[in-house]
């Protein structure tokens, strides 16, 4: 009974490990990411959505006229308006 106990413990034990090990892992890429080094004028850029797909992208990257909707490319662009 007691083995038993220490099995539980040890499992509870590598588990919280794992768990532990992964979450540094996730929060390592993705919390680097924003960073300082990443502020350029990129980030300053407006984002638009698109008409489309409802995905945002930069102003830039944008596919139509100003007045009208925007999309996030030209195969959207053309897709909305066979619609
Ligand atoms: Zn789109």
């Amino acid at each position: 009974m007691k083995l038993l106990l220490w099995l539980l413990i040890v499992a509870a034990v590598v588990k919280w490990v794992l768990r532990a090990k992964k979450a540094t892992l996730r929060s390592g890429p993705a919390h680097a990411e924003p960073s300082a080094s990443r502020t350029g004028s990129r980030e300053l850029e407006m984002m638009l959505q698109c008409a489309h797909c409802g995905v945002y992208f930069p102003a830039s990257e944008a596919v139509g006229n100003a007045a009208g909707p925007v999309f996030c490319s030209e195969q959207h662009r053309l897709q909305h308006a066979a619609r």
